[in-house]
């Protein structure tokens, strides 16, 4: 019998953490749950933690610790609970474990997942934040620590598994050309301009495709989410954003393609299910199977493809320059949109008012060379107050 792999989920109560945690219970002979992270929805995490008994819980506070070590005895279970950013950081680097889901959404997973970067874990990255905001810091944590890092994102793991295995050495020594980084479009592909100042939080977290927490779901809406995404893809793979192609193609069958300097294309297809790249990186190299049911090609029937409409996704525009000026500018953009879909999904601002936040943050921004992780943070809470500012003067 092998050993189990011990895993940590960060973010467990999360929509990745769910599906991770899904994945996790078809295949009890391989993995084993070292630690579950949840920040609110702590009936949920007490759920998570009755079906997979993990060491360690980490919640919010100290306050929510006690209460819910005292709900996690009454249950009969001996998980002990941590709590705040430390126990996030200790769960995710303690020596016993072998993997760890990166699932918290925003900055807030910064600096969890690069502990379990730096204790050269194998970290399976959907926290595509934390990656936009350091990206410099953290690829170089990843090669002194020899981290095994895997995307989950699904454009990501796709383009991982269209790249031959030594892509390390840079896109041009294996032959490609170009990544082509597919899009859904979101909710608004085809709503009139002219409707988009009224759309409603809700209305911009019906995705049609994928089944996400809240701020993504706004993000795939506004396609900031792509513009993060194309971020993340020139860190991940060391290309240049003007090697990232962004294509709209409203299916979300094909999750993303390589082009080569042969005209070789390829793609890598599936049904929308998150739990598809999760299982590819929970297992990899090997595969297992994830319960995703087999892609249906024939009630597809069709594939379509068109080019993004800067003037409806301004925020597309936004992340490519920001992509395009380095330093701390995909800091600044990553901490701006934060603050932004927040308000939006408070009712503060306007749908449309997302991007001109945005813009207007990074227009009064200075650019500056991040070379530490307090540098880091200094860009983030500097755009995260220039935001709140801006809301300030907006609501007037
Ligand atoms: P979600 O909102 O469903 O879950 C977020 C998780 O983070 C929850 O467990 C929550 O408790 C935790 N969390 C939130 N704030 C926290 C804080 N301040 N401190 C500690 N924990 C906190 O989000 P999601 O849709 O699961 O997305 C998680 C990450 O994965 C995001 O970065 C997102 O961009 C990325 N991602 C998600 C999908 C998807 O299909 N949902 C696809 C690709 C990438
Ligand atoms: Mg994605």
């Amino acid at each position: 019998m092998t050993t189990r792999q011990r895993i940590t989920v960060l973010g467990a109560t999360g929509s990745i953490g769910q599906s991770t945690l899904d994945v996790i219970l078809r295949h009890p002979d391989r993995y084993e749950v070292h630690a579950l992270t949840g920040h609110s929805r702590l009936d949920d995490l007490l759920l998570l933690c009755q079906q997979h008994r993990p060491k360690l819980a980490v919640v919010a506070t100290a306050t929510d610790a006690a209460a819910f070590s005292e709900r996690l005895r009454k249950a009969g279970l001996a998980t002990d609970v941590l709590h705040g950013e430390a126990g996030l950081c200790e769960v995710a680097a303690a020596s016993e474990v072998d993997a760890v889901m990166a699932a918290i959404v925003g900055a807030a997973g910064l600096r969890p997942t690069l502990a379990a970067v730096r204790a050269g874990k194998k970290v399976l990255l959907a926290n595509k934040e934390a990656l936009v905001m350091s990206g410099a810091l953290f690829m170089q944590a990843v090669r002194d620590s020899n981290a095994v890092l895997l995307p989950i994102d699904s454009e990501h793991n796709a383009i991982f598994q269209c790249l031959p295995g030594g892509y390390a050495q840079g896109l041009a020594a294996v032959g490609v050309r170009r990544i082509l980084l597919t899009a859904s479009g979101g909710p608004f592909r085809e709503t009139p301009l002219a409707e988009l100042a009224d759309v409603s939080p809700e209305r911009a977290c019906a995705h049609p495709n994928w089944s996400m927490g809240r701020k993504i779901s706004v993000d795939s809406a506004t396609m900031a989410n792509k513009g993060l995404e194309l971020i993340e893809a020139c860190w991940l793979f060391d290309a240049r954003p003007s090697q990232v192609e962004v294509v709209v193609h409203p299916q979300s069958v094909i999750h993303s393609l390589v082009d080569y300097i042969d005209g070789s294309v390829l793609a890598q297809l599936g049904n929308p299910d998150m739990r598809t790249p999760i299982a590819n990186a929970l297992s990899w190299p090997q595969r297992i199977d994830s319960g995703v049911p087999p892609l249906d090609l024939f009630s597809i029937a069709r594939l379509d493809f068109h080019k993004p409409d800067e003037q409806r996704f301004p925020c597309l525009r936004l992340a490519r320059q920001a992509a395009e000026a380095g330093s701390s500018a995909p800091a600044t953009l990553n901490a701006a949109n934060e603050v932004a879909v927040a308000a939006f999904l408070d009712r503060r601002i306007r749908y449309t008012e997302i991007a001109s936040m945005i813009e207007a943050v990074l227009a009064k921004e200075p650019c500056v060379v991040l070379d530490s992780l307090d540098a880091v943070f200094d860009a983030d809470a500097r755009a995260r107050r220039a935001a709140e500012q801006w809301l300030t003067q907006a609501s007037r």
